[in-house]
């Protein structure tokens, strides 16, 4: 799961295709140039033999702004590792106020970084 964002944020075309069920992986390009995803938070993460679940809130900015992907998410074991199936996505827009957290996940105000 992890390492899927990684491969988002850093752009990495053949390993999410790789480690995406080839019965559910749809045609590339999976990720977008004006696209930067900056944080992840796994909010709950189940496993029972080969099949898990994790449930994970992935902050990115876009063109537009600020935006936030939640999603339950399905894997299935397969030999070679873990692989993606489905899931239930979110998609919020955030509007982070001059105070809050920069969503870029700096640890500044908002007001102080990328506003
Ligand atoms: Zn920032």
């Amino acid at each position: 799961m992890r390492s899927r964002f990684s491969a988002f944020a850093l752009g990495l075309d053949d390993y999410i295709q790789q480690s995406w069920h080839p019965d559910t992986c749809p045609q590339g390009p999976f990720t977008e140039a004006g696209t930067r995803w900056t944080q992840l938070q796994v909010q709950q993460a189940s496993e029972s033999g080969d099949e898990g679940q994790v449930t994970f809130a992935a902050t990115f900015h876009a063109e537009d702004g600020w935006h936030q992907l939640i999603e339950q998410s399905r894997f299935v074991k397969q030999a070679d590792g873990w692989k993606y199936l489905d899931g239930q996505p979110q998609w919020l827009r955030l509007q982070p106020g001059r105070n809050d957290a920069c969503p870029c996940g700096s640890g500044s105000k908002f007001k102080k970084c990328c506003a």
